[in-house]
This record gives C-alpha cells, sequence and structure tokens, in this order.
C-alpha cells in the first residue's frame, strides 16, 4: 500500500479494491456550494467560474476527497424547455416541465451541451477547478441523470409513470434522444477534466418502478450510454435515491465500480450489501444526511462513521464514507470535517 495517497488515487483505489492508506470521505456538496463561496442562487447556478468559487471554497473548508460539483438537477432539462424557479438562499427548483403532453416526447431534439440548457455551467466549472492545486489532487465525478431520471425532470414523475403504462412508444422515442444527448454532455464532462461521474439512476427503486419496468424503459439506456463513454476506467459511481433499491441489477451495469445510496435509510444497510455486493461494487455510503449530518453531534457523527467502517471496510479497500444524496446547503462545515477526521482515526488502511 502507498502511504500518504492523493485524494483521486485513495478515491480509485477503493473503486478498484486496491489497498488505500486510509477510507476516502466524499460528500454530495451541491447547492452548499453556493454559501461556501457566498454566490447567489441562479449566480451559481448559471456561471461555470461561481460554481467552481464555490465547490472550491466548500473543498477549502473541509478539504473531502471527492466531490461531486454542481447545483441542481436542471442542466439538461432545462435545454428541453423545463423552466427553474431561482429563489436566494434555496437550491434551483424544477418549476414547470418541457413534456406536457405524451406527443411532446416525440418533439424532442438532441442537444449541444456547449450551447444548450446550462451543461456548460459543470463543464466549465471542472475545467476550472482542475487548474486549482487542490482541485487538480481531488476527484470530481461530477453528477450526470441517467434518461429515465432525466424524463422526470422533464416531465413529472407522476406523469411519466403513467406514460410507461400508457403512452410506452412516445416515452421511449424521448428517452432515446435523452440518451443521446447524456452522451455528449458525459464526454464533454470528461473533457473538461471530470475523473468519472456520479451517474444517477435514481429511479432504479422499487417503491417508484417495478423491477420490469426498469428492465424495458430504463436499463437497455444505462447500458447503452455507459458503454458510449469515452472514459471505460469505470471510475463511475451510480447514485440511487429510493428506499428499495435494485442493488442487484445496478450492480450488474458496465463501466461503474461503485454505488452511492441511502443506506441509513433504505432497507438495503451497509453490512447485507458488504456481503452480497462487496467484491464487485464499491459501496459509497455510511452517513445519515437526513438526521445525523444535520442534528448530530460530533461524536454522533464520528460514532456513524466508525460503525460504517467497522461494517464497510473489514477487507481496507471497497467503501467511500458518503451521505446517501444530496446535503443539506445549511450543513455545518465542521461536520463534514468530522466525518474526515473519524475516517482519519477509524479507517486507516490494513
Ligand atoms: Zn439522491
Amino acid at each position: 500500500m502507498k502511504n500518504n495517497m492523493s485524494p483521486i488515487e485513495r478515491c480509485h483505489a477503493a473503486i478498484r479494491h486496491q489497498p488505500v492508506d486510509r477510507v476516502p470521505v466524499s460528500a454530495m456538496a451541491w447547492f452548499i456550494g453556493a454559501r461556501a463561496g457566498g454566490v447567489g442562487t441562479k449566480a451559481y447556478a448559471t456561471s461555470g467560474e461561481k460554481m467552481a468559487k464555490g465547490q472550491l471554497a466548500f473543498l477549502n473548508e473541509t478539504g473531502v476527497d471527492m466531490l461531486h460539483p454542481m447545483s441542481d438537477v436542471g442542466q439538461m432539462a432545462s435545454g428541453w424547455g423545463t423552466v427553474m424557479r431561482y429563489t436566494e438562499g434555496l437550491a434551483p427548483m424544477l418549476d414547470a416541465f418541457a413534456v406536457k403532453e405524451p406527443e411532446d416526447w416525440e418533439k424532442m431534439v438532441a442537444l449541444d451541451p456547449m450551447k444548450d440548457g446550462r451543461m456548460i455551467v459543470p463543464i466549465t466549472a471542472i475545467s476550472l477547478m482542475r487548474k486549482d492545486p487542490k482541485g487538480k489532487v481531488t476527484s470530481l465525478m461530477p453528477y450526470i441523470p441517467s434518461p429515465l431520471t432525466s424524463a422526470t425532470h422533464v416531465r413529472a414523475m407522476e406523469e411519466v409513470l403513467v406514460d410507461i403504462i400508457v403512452n410506452p412508444e412516445a416515452l421511449k422515442k424521448g428517452l432515446k434522444i435523452i440518451a443521446d444527448t447524456t452522451i455528449e454532455y458525459a464526454n464533454k464532462l470528461y473533457e473538461a477534466g471530470a475523473d468519472g461521474l456520479l451517474y444517477a439512476t435514481t429511479r432504479a427503486s422499487a417503491e417508484i418502478v417495478t423491477i420490469d419496468q426498469y428492465k424495458e424503459f430504463a436499463e437497455p439506456l444505462d447500458r447503452h450510454v455507459l458503454s458510449h463513454l469515452d472514459n471505460h476506467d469505470g471510475y463511475n459511481i451510480q447514485h440511487v435515491c429510493g428506499v428499495e433499491p435494485f442493488f442487484e441489477l445496478l450492480s450488474s451495469l458496465p463501466y461503474t465500480g461503485g454505488i452511492n445510496w441511502w443506506d441509513r435509510g433504505s432497507n438495503l444497510k451497509i453490512k447485507e450489501a458488504k456481503q452480497k455486493w462487496g467484491k464487485k461494487t464499491c459501496l459509497v455510503a455510511g452517513m445519515d444526511q437526513t438526521t445525523t449530518l444535520m442534528i448530530g453531534s460530533m461524536d454522533d457523527i464520528k460514532n456513524e462513521v466508525k460503525d460504517t467502517i467497522q461494517q464497510g471496510f473489514t477487507d481496507g479497500t471497497g467503501l467511500i464514507v458518503a451521505p446517501g444524496c444530496e446535503i443539506s446547503p445549511n450543513t455545518d462545515f465542521a461536520k463534514i470535517r468530522a466525518m474526515m477526521e473519524a475516517a482519519e482515526q477509524y479507517g486507516k488502511g490494513k
């Protein structure tokens, strides 16, 4: 094992199931970057310079090993006409959906990531962050939604679920266009300096769709997108939000080396995940962003990291300690630092 690994080396080794000097720590720090950098809501979401400033300020405050630079979920969707609402102090929200009628799926066209929507914002932010001495050695895996997840950003999720049953062919045409744009966008993010992607398969959970629906409407496109990425190192991490994640299916997707999920709130706890899939995929989990990180004491946070390490780091690799979803913009920076301190204290390599 190499001592004093850089953050990016540490994260990549964990994903490859190679020994690490200590367990890496990640944070899905999106809108909190605006607060860290003292940047307004709209400026942060619409300017790559401002996003880079905010993300680097967060990095300086916390020292995490991995970032997922982003502001909100609408970078691609706004290119198709989804309207955002910007309120100072709050994360941007999807306000009006682009696809209003099922026929609108068939009118969608592939987007240019350099011109359409706000895809240029994270692309610019990543390239600027890579020029920073700390940004250069930190793992930067920007969020990119999978086609089915994007579909729920251009049309209300309940309508998409109806379309799966009532308008499957129209929906599939839209999904194919979304997949083509996703590939272009992902490759521009790599070109800008991303060393991987946080590929959001957020709808791959049984309380949202059935496994057969996921296999029909999402999995083939996930495989298509992941197989057409320029970067086949496999450092991409999937992100699933739900409480009944399709872990078996997700862990079989190509060119992704890790899965981030809400182990503290879903029906899949880290101990079971380590036993069943720990050799197949890197577990990116362990910190409850909804309670412990928000209202827990420093000791609560350190104990949760310790517990995660005891259950998920049994072989000295294959774990990145992380919250299960975006952290609240109000999260105390000192609490993220407490995660780092606990990783140093309890998560030394073997
Ligand atoms: Zn999530």
